[in-house]
This record gives structure tokens, sequence and C-alpha cells, in this order.
């Protein structure tokens, strides 16, 4: 099937076209152009024109535009679903879950365009404001530019569009090179739902080129990315004056207490290490418990972590497909390769096949291995032996990453110091790191990011804060 560009409402060809494969089959599933400079340079502009438009629609309409949007995902759920498993190769279970989260993150959008507002400002509090009146209002930035990852097509494309245009932002959109075809079939909904030409315009090609030409034009006031810790932290040395969100990766620690129910734990920890074959942000990667229940926890974790159905995506009895490439699969063979020669234990998994890497126990590993130091994004977990809980959140917390923890306690005392201790930018507490609820803050602090998603969060992120004084005559 044929794709095109999407520039101020029109679908347009660009340069050399690029294919998209079934991730599991290799089968392609659909081509499209890819922007060339000239592309690009048309969506920024379309974008730039429909800015003023967009500041300008009432917030109802923009309500409307999103609400009647998260309606159209729903009646295209298992077509959005096949997309998404073919494209991203995630198990059609969790594809479908992921069309569910758009739909609600939409729906969030919907209602937050109708509330966003600012405070009035008393500022008589200080004897220079005596006599003038104050209030603060939130003003769309105007052009964002979105760039967003393979493993998450739709939620994470709809975590950038929905609050951008819920603020009356217009938007250029770059999805990932591997996964462009759900945000193809976005921005048909987002038409048929009524959004202006120009308000969101799609282009597709290398992060290297088409990517970098967003960043640093001087039109865009604001990027929003989710991505690699090495290209995030390029953007903020290319981005100039603009405002940045950047949502990167994490190494998720999970810590269990004495008092848990190893079997649950065990059960939540195989889903969150190995559900989109690791290749999750906030997978479960390094596992600490202590004795009495570290042997047991292990023997439960090993046991959940092989009855995962390892398979074709679109097979509905499937968990765990393929990771998104061959070379992806072959780097973390190798990184496990690596800790073995470092006195690592393999308890389970190491197995690959073409791009499927079968879920995997580690024991025994060092804290410098790169599959404990490094964010491994694929079906890899580790268990690792602390003297105690302390020592537990204190190697959980020796991290250049923040974005979030878990523990597993029934002990409230436990609950606070856990949350006292870890400097991330989430604690789940009695379920892994992996949970998110769509309307909820979410981002991550040190190396893991700036700024905070969520669809109102976003949004704040998406608006400029304009003060106005009047001084009363
Ligand atoms: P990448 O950083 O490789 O790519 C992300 C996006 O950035 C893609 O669209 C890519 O384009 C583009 N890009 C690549 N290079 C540049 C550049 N120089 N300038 C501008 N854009 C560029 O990440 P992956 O797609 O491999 O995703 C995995 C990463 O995403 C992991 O580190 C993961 O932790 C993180 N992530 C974070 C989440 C969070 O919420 N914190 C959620 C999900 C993932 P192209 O595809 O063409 O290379």
């Amino acid at each position: 099937m044929e794709y095109r560009l999407f520039i101020d409402g029109r679908w347009v060809e660009g340069g050399p076209h690029l294919e998209v494969k079934n991730k599991y089959t290799g089968a392609g599933v659909g081509t499209l152009p890819t922007a060339r400079r000239e592309e690009v340079d048309a969506a920024i502009a379309a974008a730039e024109r429909a800015a003023p438009i967009m500041a300008d629609l009432p917030a109802y309409q923009r309500g409307d535009i999103l609400t009647r949007a998260s309606a159209l995902i729903r009646e295209q759920r298992e077509d959005l679903a096949r997309t998404i498993a073919a494209e991203a190769g995630k198990a059609l279970k969790y594809a479908r879950i992921e069309v569910d989260r758009a739909i609600n993150t939409f729906a969030i959008a919907g209602e937050e365009a109708r509330r966003i507002h600012g405070e009035t400002v008393p500022l008589d509090a200080v004897p220079a404001g005596e006599g003038y009146f104050g209030f603060y209002l939130r003003r769309p930035v105007g052009v964002v530019a979105a760039i967003t990852p393979f493993n998450f097509p739709l939620n994470l494309v709809a975590h950038k569009v929905a609050p951008a245009i819920a603020a009356g932002n217009s938007l250029v959109l770059k999805p990932a090179s591997t996964t462009p075809l759900t945000s193809v079939k976005l921005c048909k909904i987002l038409t048929q739902a009524g959004l202006p030409a120009g308000a969101i315009n799609l282009v597709v090609g290398p992060g290297g080129t088409v990517g970098e030409w967003l960043v640093s034009d001087p039109r865009v006031a604001k990027v929003t990315f989710t991505g690699s810790p090495t290209v995030g932290k390029h953007i903020t040395e290319i981005a100039g004056i603009k405002k940045v969100t950047l949502e990167l990766g994490n190494t998720s620690p999970v810590v269990i207490a004495p008092d848990a129910d190893l079997e649950f734990v065990a059960k939540r920890c195989a889903i969150g290490a190995y559900y989109n074959s690791g290749q999750v942000c906030l997978s479960v990667q390094r596992i600490y418990s202590q004795q009495p229940i570290y042997e047991p926890f292990t023997e439960q974790f090993v046991k959940a972590s092989e009855a995962m159905v390892v398979g074709d995506p679109l097979d509905e009895h499937v968990d765990v497909g393929p990771m998104i490439d061959m070379r992806e699969a072959e780097r973390i063979e190798g990184w496990v390769h690596e800790a073995q020669s470092g006195g690592a234990k393999v308890l389970t998994g190491g197995k690959r096949q073409g791009a499927v890497y079968w879920p995997t126990v580690l024991t025994d590993v060092q804290p410098e291995m790169k599959i404990v130091a490094q964010e491994a994004f694929a079906p890899v977990a580790s268990v690792i032996a602390c003297d105690d809980f302390e020592e537990a959140l204190r190697q959980a917390d020796a991290t250049p990453y923040g974005l979030q923890v878990s523990v597993f306690t029934r002990d409230i005392n436990r609950v606070f110091q856990a949350i006292r201790r870890l400097n991330f930018g989430g604690v789940i507490i009695n379920d892994t790191p992996v949970f998110r609820a769509d309307h909820m803050p979410y981002g991550g602090n040190r190396q893991s990011g700036l700024g905070r998603e969520g669809v109102r969060f976003a949004i704040e992120e998406m608006t400029n804060i304009q003060m106005v004084a009047i001084r009363l005559q």
C-alpha cells in the first residue's frame, strides 16, 4: 500500500521512498516518500500559517475536534492495532491496549482543552504593585515539532499531538522511520475530525536530516521529543532558544521488600520486563531483592518468564514478538554474552532467532556491566541480591537516569522511606515501573529528560505564560 506525506492539508509526494516492513515476517506493509529539505520547509511554513488560526479557535471547538478524534480512533481500533503489530512487532494484545490508551489520551485532551486558564496575581503584595490589577494567561507557543520513537507508534504520538491541539498550537510531526504508518492514519483521523488544514503536518525521513532540520528551525517554537538519551542530548545542543521537552531512557529498577507477595511480584515483573520485547522506556531491568526472599523470588520469576509465549505478534496468544530489527537483537545478545564472560549467569532465555530474543533472566551481574548500567531496551532483566532494604534503595537510585522506579512492600514506613530516597519522576508502589495512566504527570529526572507529559502537564509545556498588569486609574 502507498502512503504520502501530509502537508498543508494535502497528501503529497517527496523524495526517495521508504519501505515499511512487518517486523516479524519481513514482508513489506507500505511505502511512503521521505521528506527532502523543501518538504520540511513547506511543512513548517504551513504550520506557521495555521498557528494563528489554531490560536483563535475557541476552546470548545478544539475540544470537539479532539473528542471526535478519540471516537474515530475507537471506530478504527482493530485496523490501528494491526498496523502497530505489523510495523512495530508489538504483540496484538498489547497493540490493542495501546490503541485503547490513545482513545483515552485524545478524550482527556478534549476535556483539558476546555479548562486551560491562568490565575490572578495579587500585585499589591509589594509596594510597587499597589494600585495594579494582575493576572496571567496561558497562550499557545505557535509551531510545535514532535519527534517520536518506534515503540509506541500511536500513543506516544498522541501524547504530543493531542495536547498541542488542545493548547491551540499547530504541529509538524516526524515519527520514527521504522513505524510511520500509524501516524499517517492518525493524520487522516484528525482531518476527518475537523482539524484545520496546516494544523498538523507529517514529514517522514531520517532523524539526522529531517529531525535536525525541524529542531534547528527558528520558526519552530517548541520541540517535544521522545527517544534515546543520545539524540535527546544532541537536540539540546542544536535547538537554539526554544522550549524543549525530552522523554528519554531509564534503567528501570524494582525493589522487593521481604513482606511482598512474591508470586504476584514475579508475574507483574515478567510482564513489565518482556512486554513489547522490553522495548519500553520503563521496562523492568534491575530487580533488587534480599534474603530470605532472593531465591524463592528468582525461582518464581524464572517460572513466569518461561510462561511467556514468543512468536508472531499478530497471533492472539503471543506475548513477546520480535525486536524492532535484527541489529537490536544482536546488540542485546552481545551484552548478555559480555555479562556472562564477566561471571553473570543466564537462568533462562539467552536465545536469539533472527530479530526475536527470548525472555532472559540474569543473576550474579555487576553494577558496571552494560546490562545493568545502560538502558537494555530488550527482554532481559537481572535479579540482584542486596543485604537489606536500605541497600536495595541505594543501588536502585545509583543511576544517572530517573524516569520511574517501583517498590513492592506492604509496610507503610518502607513506602515513605522509598519516596524520600528515590530521585525519580515517578515512584510506583506495588506495581512495576511500567505503570502509567495517561493523565498523570509523567517524565524523568536527571538524564531521563526535561519537562513532563500527561495531557495537562504537556499543555503547560506547550503554552507560554503571558502576564497582564493593569494600572488602575
Ligand atoms: P531514537 O532516539 O533513535 O529515535 C527517536 C526519534 O528521533 C526517531 O523519530 C528518530 O528518527 C529521531 N532522531 C534520530 N536522530 C535524530 C537527530 N539527530 N535529530 C532529531 N531527531 C532524531 O529512539 P528509538 O526510536 O530507538 O526509541 C528508543 C528510545 O526511546 C529509548 O532510549 C527509550 O528509552 C526512549 N523512549 C522514552 C520514552 C519516555 O517516555 N521517556 C518512551 C519511549 C521510548 P529515525 O527513526 O529516522 O531515526
